[in-house]
């Protein structure tokens, strides 16, 4: 028999890459933390730019607080924020990310280049980061207020995973639902995307409607045949706000925008018990869109648990979702009295 084989330690930047290749699984999970970034920063306009499925390219440029100077060398370090001091504050955490490690990750897998320039600043300043440490002292550059955030060849040091994800198209198309979606849900902030060197294939302006927004994006099929819900239950302390489409309208996959204190996410007990109550009024296998926003006590819900643990779960599920089903139904009746046929013109 063979003697055992002696047991090394990891080395660090080994173990730092596996974990940030835990945080970051695909181009469109690093968009997400990015765009949530930008929208705590209070921007009101979020442009994103892709080369090849975001493998190549991911770029996010907001109008923003920007981030000081001073903070730079600091800012892709693990568990460093602007958003969270003591452990008290993660029951009454209202942004999005609050862990300090979206950048820091995104450094040990990509090559990162960050862009800021804050009100006061004269011009921008510019660094690279490379394993969490910012290379060099950083550079005057000329830029407007706001940050500019670029992902060079994500992955490019986990051959494994970048040969996974062969399929450019299926990466920008994930791409492009997170942005619909973070677009329609946040109304009052303009979105826009495009693949490098072509034009916007998403473009909300800064100030519309969530109607608006899903109409430009989603199809004013869909969006003529919408009604807005809104429920609330003091039991459970919860409120849910959206739009729904009607019973003249359905389609034959499900599309479901759901949000939970802001952040996007999945449930999958919501989505099969709401496709419940449409089949009374839909045509066999046939299914709605819905837009959902639900706010919760946050102390109910860690909607922050993994950013890629999409699938949340929260006190009182069970009884919150037949809540807010049984609000959709008391809306679906009231809406199958006035089943519109358009004729064609
Ligand atoms: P977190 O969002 O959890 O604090 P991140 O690694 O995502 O951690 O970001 C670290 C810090 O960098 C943030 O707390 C914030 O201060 C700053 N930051 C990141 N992105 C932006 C941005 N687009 N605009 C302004 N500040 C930003
Ligand atoms: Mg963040």
């Amino acid at each position: 028999m063979e003697p055992p084989k002696e047991i090394k330690k990891l080395r660090e930047e080994v173990v730092n890459r596996i974990a940030a290749g835990e945080v970051v699984q695909r181009p469109a999970n690093a968009l997400k933390e990015l765009i949530e970034n930008s929208i705590d920063a209070k921007a009101n306009n979020i442009q994103i730019t892709v080369k090849n499925g975001g493998l190549k390219l991911l770029q996010i440029q907001d109008n923003g607080t920007g981030i000081r100077k001073e903070d730079f060398p600091i800012l892709c370090e693990r568990f460093t924020t602007s958003k969270l001091k003591e452990f008290e504050d993660l029951s009454s955490i209202s942004t999005y990310g609050f862990r300090g490690e979206a950048l820091a990750s995104i450094s040990h897998i990509a090559h990162l280049t960050i862009t800021s320039k804050t009100k006061k600043d004269v011009c921008a300043h510019q660094a690279r980061f490379v394993d969490g440490v910012m290379q060099g002292a950083t550079k005057a550059v000329a830029g407007n207020q706001g940050t500019i955030i670029t992902v060079e060849d994500l992955f490019y040091n986990m051959n494994v995973r970048r040969n996974a994800l062969r399929s450019v198209a299926d990466e920008y198309a994930r791409i492009s639902d997170v942005v619909s979606k973070y677009a329609v849900h946040n109304a009052g902030i303009g979105f826009a995307l495009k693949k490098s060197g072509g034009n916007n294939d998403i473009r909300t302006p800064p100030k519309a409607s969530h109607i608006d927004n899903i109409r430009v994006i989603y199809g004013n099929t869909i969006a003529r045949e919408l009604t807005e819900f809104s429920w609330e239950d003091p039991t459970f302390k919860f409120k849910s706000h959206g739009f729904i489409t009607n019973v003249n309208y359905s389609t034959k996959k499900f599309v479901f925008l759901l949000f939970i204190n802001h952040r996007l996410v999945e449930c999958t007990n919501l989505k099969k018990c709401i496709d419940q109550v449409y089949t009374t009024y839909l045509p066999k296998n046939m299914h709605p869109f819905v837009y959902l926003s639900l706010e919760l006590d946050p102390i109910t819900v860690d909607v922050n648990v993994h950013p890629t643990k999409h699938e949340v779960h929260f006190l009182n599920e069970e009884q919150i979702i037949e809540s807010v089903c049984g609000g959709l139904e008391k809306k679906l009746l009231g809406s199958n009295n006035s089943r519109v046929f358009y004729t064609q013109a």
